[in-house]
């Protein structure tokens, strides 16, 4: 047992590191392995099956065999559904060590994990359950003696790739609604995050998913990945993560055989607080919205503009409630922020702090690493940015706030939408007339009201601009795994 802080948790053994093909769990043909490491300390967790072409080629003739002659297609939905609640049953028995899992690979907050994120992955399984069994065409009465009908059929072989920010999150909000669908499929999932992903398989198997239909192949993006992109078996891409590597997906699935991408993309939203606020209503908000996750979010409101005659008021605030804001082991469930989850991206956000400094915006709170070992950050916050400085422009990925200062509606309204990206955005007013004219005016795909990071399974999930498109999350993502075939036929039949 080890002990941290107030939670008391136990080290789980780690059984699945083996890519997982055709229902089996497999060394990598190279029998190349990689390191994944605990971001609170930096050492090695396990060491995984390292996929690259030649594993995604036998995963996907798995998939596609299960997808051309398998049972799981050609099931009724009502049978997918009820295996489907099966392996949602499956994810709840196991909760407790897959949170532990999440935590240790990902540095995200286990009490998080345990009440959320994994409880919100078992219920991503059973709302698209329940959906299984009423995906429908439509009928038309055409001219003449002719009638039509669509029907809706699954894509096919999906290739899903997935980000480390929400290991569980991610893997069901793209692999529940394709096995609703009827599709089969390959995951490849971040190299920093594979171990909840392993695991979520071998309980797709206990729940009776056929095997060749879920298949996981760990490894890294611009081999694992980029095969899977480039595949001519592959019908489909859904792809979460940067918009610079989304740029590369799209470019293999041009030169290969043009199966359509959905692309959910990078993000710098805006979270716009107007005067007539409730000034701690809207500091609670903008922390959350920047500091939750340690801001590795893609929907982080990372640009927050406060109006002139709150802003000092604004400033003054937040600086007293960060000071009970704790930075330190994800375990501990005094803690509010764990550790980024890697070196790398540990390292760029001190980088883009440095900017923010040589460019001449002002060190509200934080700037600094913490702890002696491991990937912590303070949570930092700039005032004085400008629109141009690097630390407004640019996604960080990581705790820090850029507050800006604004008059008048029209100004703000110009500066949350002078972005590439269009994902969120977030307002804090008590007017309503204001809050329908910024939400119908920015150019993003979410937009908060009095809220932030507020999602229902039920709802779309998507960018504008370079966010990307496509949707995940609610009956809108079972579109990407499926495609519609419309018959028509003229009716011989007399009537009387
Ligand atoms: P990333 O783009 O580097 O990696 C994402 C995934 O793509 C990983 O599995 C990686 O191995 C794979 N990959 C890398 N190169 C590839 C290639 N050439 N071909 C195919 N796959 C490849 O992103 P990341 O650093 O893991 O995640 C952070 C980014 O993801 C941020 O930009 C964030 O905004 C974005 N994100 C977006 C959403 C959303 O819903 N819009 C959600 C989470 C994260």
């Amino acid at each position: 047992m080890a002990s941290n802080g107030s939670s008391v948790w136990k080290m789980p053994e780690i059984k699945f590191t083996k890519l997982f093909i055709n229902g089996s769990f497999v060394d990598s043909i190279s029998g190349k392995t990689f390191e994944t490491r605990d971001p609170r300390t930096g050492e090695v967790i396990a060491k995984v099956a390292e996929g690259d072409k030649q594993d995604v080629d036998l995963a996907v003739k798995a998939a596609r065999e299960a997808f051309d002659y398998g049972k799981w297609p050609r099931k009724s939905g009502f049978e997918r559904g009820r295996i489907m609640m099966k392996l949602a049953d499956l994810i709840d028995e196991h909760q407790e060590e897959l949170a532990i899992l999440e935590s240790l690979d990902s540095g995200k907050l286990f009490h998080h994990n345990k009440v959320m994120d994994i409880p919100g992955a078992a219920n991503s399984v059973r709302y698209y359950a329940g959906a299984a069994d009423k995906i429908h065409g439509e009928t038309m009465k055409c001219s003449g003696e002719f009638q039509g009908y669509t029907l809706k059929e699954p894509i096919g072989v999906v290739g899903h790739i997935i980000p480390w920010n929400f290991p569980s999150v991610m893997f069901f909000a793209k692999v529940a609604p394709a096995l609703a669908a009827g599709c089969t499929m390959i995951v490849k999932p971040a190299e920093q995050t594979p171990l909840t992903a392993l695991y979520y398989v071998n309980l797709a198997k206990e729940a009776g998913i056929p095997d060749g239909v879920l298949n996981v192949i760990t490894g890294f993006g611009s081999t694992a990945g980029a095969a899977l992109c480039s595949h001519m078996n592959v019908d489909a891409i859904s792809f979460t993560g940067s918009t610079e590597v989304g740029r590369l997906v799209m470019e293999a699935s041009a030169r290969s055989n043009l199966k359509p991408v959905s692309l959910e993309l990078g993000g710098k939203s805006p979270l716009i607080i107007f005067n007539d606020a409730d000034v701690n209503m809207a500091i609670d908000v903008a922390m959350q919205a920047i500091f939750y996750n340690k801001g590795e979010i893609c929907i982080a409101g990372s640009r927050v503009f406060v109006h002139e005659g709150i802003y000092d008021e604004f400033i003054k605030k937040i600086t007293e409630s960060l000071k009970d804001w704790v930075v330190g082991d994800p375990f501990d469930s005094n803690v509010n922020q764990g550790p980024q989850v890697d070196k790398k991206q540990f390292e760029k956000i001190l980088r883009y702090i440095e900017y923010g400094k040589r460019d001449g915006a002002t060190l509200l709170t934080g700037g600094k690493s913490c702890g002696k070992k491991g990937y912590f950050i303070e949570p930092t916050i700039f005032t004085d940015v400008k629109e141009d400085m690097m630390i407004a422009r640019d996604e960080i990925f990581g705790p820090v706030m850029c507050l800006m200062k604004f008059k008048t509606i029209e100004e703000v309204i110009e500066k949350a939408n002078n972005t590439i990206y269009g994902l969120a955005a977030g307002i804090i007013t008590n007017d309503l007339n204001i809050a329908n004219r910024v939400s119908r005016s920015i150019r993003a795909g979410i937009i908060w009201i009095n809220c932030y990071t507020a999602f229902d399974r039920d709802c779309p999930y998507g960018g504008y601009k370079m966010s990307g498109f496509g949707r995940d999350l609610g009956l809108h993502a079972l579109e990407k795994y499926l495609q519609e075939k419309t018959s028509n036929g003229v009716s011989k039949l007399k009537t009387p």
